[in-house]
C-alpha cells in the first residue's frame, strides 16, 4: 500500500481508545489530513514525545482508505518554530487555524507557517494580530486595508475607514467604528516590517476587529481574546 512522507504543523491531538491520538495535521503537499497513531499514549510510545505543535515535523504515513483517516507510520521532530515566550499565543493562532483548513483543503501548511514566523519575529501582542489578520486574509474573510469592502472604491490613505459588521468601508458605506489612517498604516506595517509599533489603543482596535471577523464566522475564541472582549 502506498506511503507518504511530507513535512507537516500539527494543529491537534484527540485522545482515542487507551492508547492512541488521533491528529489533525497540515502537510506542505497533501493538505490537511487526519491520521491515527496507534499507541501514542503508551509510555515508551517514540510518537509521544515528537507528535508536538510548533515543531516542523516530518511524517510518513499511509493514507485511509477513500480519503478516510490514516495511520501514522513514523515522525521525526526538527526545529521549534517560535520562541518560548511566544508559545501561548502560538498555540492560539493554531487554535483559529484549525478552524480555517478542513481535512482536504490544499492550503494552509504555508499559511500557518508564514503566521508563525511573523509571530516570532514582533512583540508578542502585535505579532499575535499580525499573524491572526495574514491567516484570516489567506483565508478569504478579509480585503485589503485602502479599499471599501463594501463599493470596492479605492480609499486615499488618510482618510478614515469604519468597521461595521467585521467590514472595513469606506466613509459613504459606513458609519460603525473609526479606523483611522494611522491605524490602518500601523496594521500594515507591522504585517510587512518587523520594527513597526503601535500604540496600545490601535493595538486594542485591530484585536477588537480580528475578533469581530472570528465571530462573524462563527469561530470558538481563544482564551485571551474572550477576556478582552
Ligand atoms: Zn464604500
Amino acid at each position: 500500500m502506498a506511503e507518504y512522507t511530507d513535512d507537516g504543523l500539527l494543529l491537534r491531538r484527540i485522545p482515542f481508545s487507551e492508547t492512541s491520538l488521533i491528529c489533525h495535521i497540515l502537510t506542505a503537499g497533501h493538505g490537511r489530513i487526519t491520521v491515527m497513531a496507534r499507541g501514542a499514549r503508551r509510555p515508551k510510545s517514540i510518537f509521544r514525545a515528537t507528535l508536538a505543535p510548533l515543531y516542523r515535523l516530518q511524517l510518513t504515513w499511509r493514507p485511509g482508505r477513500s480519503g478516510g483517516m490514516g495511520t501514522l507510520i513514523d515522525v521525526i521532530r526538527h526545529e521549534q518554530l517560535v520562541h518560548e515566550t511566544h508559545m501561548l499565543d502560538a498555540l492560539e493562532v493554531i487554535a483559529v487555524t484549525n478552524t480555517l483548513f478542513q481535512d482536504g483543503d490544499p492550503h494552509g501548511y504555508a499559511e500557518l507557517h508564514e503566521a508563525i514566523s511573523l509571530l516570532d519575529a514582533r512583540q508578542a501582542d502585535e505579532g499575535q494580530c499580525a499573524a491572526l489578520w495574514l491567516l484570516l486574509e489567506r483565508a478569504g474573510w478579509l480585503g485589503d486595508l485602502f479599499h471599501c469592502w463594501h463599493c470596492g472604491r479605492q480609499v486615499v490613505e488618510t482618510d478614515a475607514m469604519y468597521w461595521q459588521s467585521a467590514h472595513l468601508l469606506c466613509g459613504d458605506c459606513g458609519n460603525g467604528v473609526e479606523v483611522s489612517a494611522g491605524l490602518r498604516k500601523g496594521m500594515a506595517g507591522v504585517i510587512r516590517q518587523v520594527n513597526v509599533h503601535m500604540s496600545v489603543q490601535d493595538r486594542l482596535r485591530w484585536r477588537m476587529m480580528i475578533t469581530g471577523v472570528l465571530r462573524e464566522h462563527g469561530v470558538k475564541l481563544p482564551d485571551s481574546f474572550r477576556q478582552q472582549g
